[in-house]
């Protein structure tokens, strides 16, 4: 950009600002750069335990966003194995090496003093000139995150919040009936459990006897629980789960797994990790938890409702222990609320 057009840069930087969830902001971020800077390709990376993950790429072509899939190996970068991340990350500051395409120039994104991440402009020309508005706004965007991410989470524990777990979850019902539709036209339907035949799983997760914890130890105590329960959560489950607080002592847990059996187990490892913790003051502490598919057919509040069937019946049954909806409906336990044959009998 060698005659700096002011309009179009506060138009872009209105735009920015305007986004209200991480993913619009990130793809703002890169499509507005793309546009504003005339280069070949730019690339969104976050840093996670010495890897780049692709967020978004955008080149002549359009725009990329990788699925969130765990086994995406080709938008998973060991950074150790990038010479210009590796650069990045040493000198902590723009790095430039020549490619066939031209110039790559690596931003390193910093917090503190870590770095969350590289954007990362392929150029053919000369962009020395531009390195601080592009420095510019990686300021913008880290701040903007920061903000957004305060928005999503609990407080208290740092898990997602309710809010968030509404929006997630329309995100994920509107993707899977995306891709039930397209598997339909592609008239595959042997093929329609989705990507590698995973599934999307809701559990419901709630502390037993919660209130007895508040009682004999008071509040503070029992705050410090639902924290330590929420570092349990972040070990037991994978990264690309979505773990929530879902209000007070409840938590709700989104996450991915071929099978009924894979999704009980998960479930169950958590169960047990919480079982064989030793509270402070407290000691052992439990929780029940009621767990079922989410299919694209189904809405947000019908899929809360039935996942809390299923904890209520682990709650009636002894607590500590973990319950599949459809296994419940399947053995009788729970009524069929799709079997209407019970309506019959009133007439
Ligand atoms: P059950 O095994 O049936 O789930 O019993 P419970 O005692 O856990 O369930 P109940 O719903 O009766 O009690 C939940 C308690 O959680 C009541 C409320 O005071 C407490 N609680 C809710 N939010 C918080 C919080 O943020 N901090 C603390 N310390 N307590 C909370
Ligand atoms: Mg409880
Ligand atoms: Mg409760």
């Amino acid at each position: 950009m060698n005659e700096l057009d002011h309009d179009k840069l506060l138009e872009s930087i209105a735009r920015l600002t305007e986004k209200r969830n991480r993913l619009s902001l990130e793809i703002c971020l890169t499509q507005t750069m793309f546009d504003l800077l005339a280069v070949e390709e730019i690339a969104l990376y976050r840093c996670e335990a010495d890897q780049a993950n692709l967020l978004v790429r955008v080149d002549h072509e359009g725009c990329q966003v990788p699925s969130d899939d765990l086994d995406d190996l080709e938008t998973m970068i060991p950074v150790a194995t990038d010479a210009g991340f590796l650069a990045c990350v040493q000198e902590q500051q723009v790095v430039v090496e020549p490619t066939a395409q031209g110039n790559r120039h690596t931003f390193p994104i910093p917090r503190h003093d870590k770095l969350i991440g590289f954007l990362r402009l392929v150029a053919s020309r000369d962009l020395r000139e531009d390195h601080r508005l592009v420095e510019g706004f990686v300021q913008i965007y880290w701040n903007y995150l920061k903000l957004i991410e305060d928005n999503e989470r609990d407080k208290l524990t740092g898990l997602l919040n309710r809010k968030t777990f509404d929006d997630k979850l329309l995100e994920i019902l509107h993707a899977s009936r995306r891709s039930a539709q397209a598997k339909l036209r592609r008239e595959q339907p042997e093929r329609r459990e989705g990507d590698g035949g995973k599934h999307y799983w809701l559990a419901v997760l709630d502390i037993d006897h919660f209130k007895r914890i508040n009682d004999t130890y008071g509040h503070l105590y029992g705050d410090e629980v639902l924290i330590l329960m929420a570092n349990i959560m972040r070990s037991s489950f994978r990264r690309a789960d979505l773990l929530f607080r879902y209000g007070g002592e409840e938590f709700v847990v989104v996450f991915k797994t071929r099978a009924l059996e894979d999704a009980h187990n998960v479930l169950e490892r958590f169960r047990q990790n919480l079982e064989r913790y030793h509270f402070p003051q407290v000691g052992q502490v439990t929780a029940s938890v009621g767990f079922i598919q989410i299919l694209d057919l189904e809405v947000a509040a019908e899929l809360i409702t039935r996942a809390d069937k299923a904890l209520y019946y682990a709650k009636e049954h002894g607590r500590n222990q973990v319950c599949s909806y459809e296994k419940l409906i399947a053995n009788g336990a729970l009524a069929d609320p799709d079997d209407h044959f019970g309506d019959i009998e009133l007439f």
